[in-house]
C-alpha cells in the first residue's frame, strides 16, 4: 500500500474509554432506555469534516458518516450557516407552502431523472418508505408488496414488514399481511450455490415462481434497496436491478427504489439508480439529503400519485422549512464541491487498498461496493466462510484505539461498514487505511 499521509489527524491518548467518556457512558447506563452496544466506547463531542473529537480530546477519522448521513462532512460551514439563518427565520409551519419547501421540490425534481415529476418531504427514512408503500397501494388498489430477504426499510409498521432481517422482526409478532419475500442476490453466499457470471439471475426466476405461487392476486408493488446496507453492504451483480425493474413492469406492479442510504452521492452517482438507468415509479430518499438534519423525501411520477387524496401523506414535520433549507444547502455543497466525483476518486483508492489487504488476510473474505460505500465481510476461514462477528467486535475496538471509527452491520454481524464522508481527502483515506491494515494484521 502506498502511503502518502503526511500530518496525522488521528490521535488517541491512553486506552479507551477515556475517563470522561467512561463517566458519561456510566450515567447513560442508568438512564437510557437502551445502551448502544455495537460501537466503540467513545462519547463524541464535536466533529468537523471527516474528524471526530471525543469528550477526552481524542481525535478519530470517521468511516461511518454517522450511519451514512453526513455526506458533505460533519458540520460543513455552509450547511451550518444556512441552518443558522433558517433558525432565525422560520422554524415551523404546517401545511402552508414555504419558499424553501417549493425550492427544494424543484431542485430534487431537477437532479433526478426526468420521469420523476414530484417530491414530498418527510422526516425519516422509515416515514418515506411507509409513504411510498401507501402510494403504491392507493394507486393500484391492491395490497401485496414484494420485498427481499436481508432487506431493511425501517422499524415501523409496513417498513418492518417489508424487511427481511431476523433481528428486526423477531419478537414483534406477525408482519402485516400481504408481504411476499424472495432472496436478494447475495452472491458471496448465494442461496442457490451459483456464480454471478453464469447463474443467469437464477434468483429472479425464483422470485417469479415465489410471487406467482404466493400471491392472492393483489400485487401492488416491489420495494428494493439498490444495495442492501444493513444486511452487510450486499451489492447485486450488474444488470440485476434492471431485470428486476422489467419483471416488476411486466407484472403491472409499482417499482419502489429505497435510496434512503444509497442516494446523495454515496455510490459515486448522485442517485444510485443512475448506474443502470433505472426508472422507478417511487424513490425513497433519506439520511444524506439533510447531512445531519432530519429530512427525507419521496420522489414520484405523476401517474402513481393520481389516486391520492388531500393529506394522505401528511406528517407534523413534513416539509419543515428549517429542514428544507438544510437540504437545499446540501445540494449546493454537493454540486459546488463536486462531491460525487470525489466519492468515486477516493472510493477507488480505498477499495483497491482494501482488496490488497484482503489478499494478505486469512479472515477478510470479501470486499464489495462502489463509490464511497463498501462492506468488508470477515470470516473464520475463507474456505468455509463461517461468519466471524467476534473478530469484527475486536477490530472495532482496535481501530478506535488507533484513531479510526468504523461500524458493524450484516445479517451475521460480521461486516465492517466503510462509508466515510464524501469530502474525504487522499491523505485522510491513506491514514485511515494504514490504521485498518495494521489492526487487521494484528488480528491474523
Ligand atoms: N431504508 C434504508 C435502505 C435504510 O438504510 C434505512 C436506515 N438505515 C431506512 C430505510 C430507515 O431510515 P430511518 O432510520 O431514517 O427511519
Amino acid at each position: 500500500m502506498i502511503s502518502i499521509s503526511t500530518t496525522k489527524k488521528a490521535h488517541v491518548k491512553g486506552s479507551l474509554p477515556g475517563p470522561e467518556s467512561r463517566r458519561i457512558i456510566d450515567i447513560g447506563r442508568n438512564y437510557e432506555a437502551q445502551v448502544q452496544s455495537l460501537q466503540a466506547p467513545i462519547v463524541w463531542k464535536s466533529a468537523k469534516g471527516c474528524i471526530v473529537t471525543d469528550v477526552d480530546g481524542n481525535t478519530y477519522l470517521d468511516w461511518t458518516s454517522g450511519v451514512l448521513v453526513t455526506n458533505v462532512g460533519h458540520c460543513h460551514p455552509k450547511l451550518v450557516k444556512s441552518i443558522q439563518q433558517a433558525a432565525e427565520t422560520l422554524l415551523n409551519c404546517y401545511e402552508f407552502p414555504t419558499e424553501a419547501r417549493i425550492d427544494l421540490a424543484k431542485r430534487m425534481v431537477e437532479i433526478l431523472p426526468r420521469h420523476l415529476h414530484r417530491a414530498f418531504f418527510l422526516t425519516t427514512g422509515s416515514e418515506a418508505v411507509e409513504a411510498a408503500i401507501r402510494v403504491a397501494k392507493k394507486y393500484t388498489g391492491k395490497y401485496e408488496i414484494v420485498s427481499f430477504f436481508g432487506g431493511f426499510h425501517g422499524r415501523t409498521g409496513d417498513a418492518r414488514s417489508a424487511g427481511g432481517i431476523k433481528r428486526i422482526k423477531e419478537g414483534y409478532g406477525p408482519s402485516a399481511p400481504g408481504f411476499i419475500h424472495a432472496p436478494y442476490p447475495y452472491c458471496y453466499r448465494c442461496p442457490f450455490k451459483s456464480e454471478p457470471n453464469t447463474c443467469g439471475f437464477m434468483c429472479l426466476d425464483f422470485l417469479d415462481t415465489t410471487v406467482k405461487s404466493l400471491s392472492t392476486g393483489s400485487l401492488a408493488g416491489v420495494i428494493v434497496e439498490p444495495y442492501q446496507g444493513t444486511a452487510g453492504f450486499i451489492f447485486p451483480p450488474d444488470g440485476y436491478l434492471k431485470e428486476l425493474e422489467k419483471w416488476t413492469q411486466k407484472m403491472g406492479m409499482v417499482f419502489i427504489l429505497d435510496e434512503v442510504q444509497s442516494s446523495f452521492g454515496r455510490t459515486g452517482k448522485f442517485f444510485s439508480l443512475e448506474w443502470e438507468g433505472l426508472t422507478p415509479d417511487l424513490v425513497c430518499v433519506g439520511k444524506g439529503i439533510g447531512s445531519g438534519i432530519p429530512i427525507s423525501a419521496v420522489m414520484a411520477t405523476d401517474e402513481v400519485l393520481k389516486n391520492l387524496s388531500d393529506g394522505d401523506l401528511g406528517s407534523t414535520f413534513a416539509g419543515n422549512p428549517f429542514a428544507c433549507s438544510a437540504a437545499l444547502a446540501v445540494i449546493d455543497i454537493m454540486q459546488s464541491e463536486d462531491l460525487v466525483n470525489n466519492a468515486n476518486k477516493i472510493g477507488k483508492i480505498i477499495k483497491s487498498c482494501l482488496l490488497e489487504i484482503m489478499n494478505k488476510s486469512s479472515h477478510l473474505g470479501d470486499v464489495r461496493g462502489r463509490g464511497m460505500v463498501m462492506g468488508m465481510e470477515f470470516v473464520k476461514e475463507k474456505k468455509t466462510k463461517e461468519p466471524a462477528p467476534e473478530l469484527v467486535n475486536e477490530l472495532i475496538l482496535r481501530c478506535a484505539q488507533n484513531g479510526l471509527i468504523i461500524g458493524k452491520v450484516g445479517i451475521y454481524g460480521n461486516v465492517v461498514r466503510v462509508a466515510p464522508p464524501l469530502i474525504m481527502t487522499e491523505d485522510e483515506a491513506y491514514e485511515s487505511l494504514e490504521i485498518m491494515s495494521k489492526c487487521i494484521m494484528e488480528l491474523e
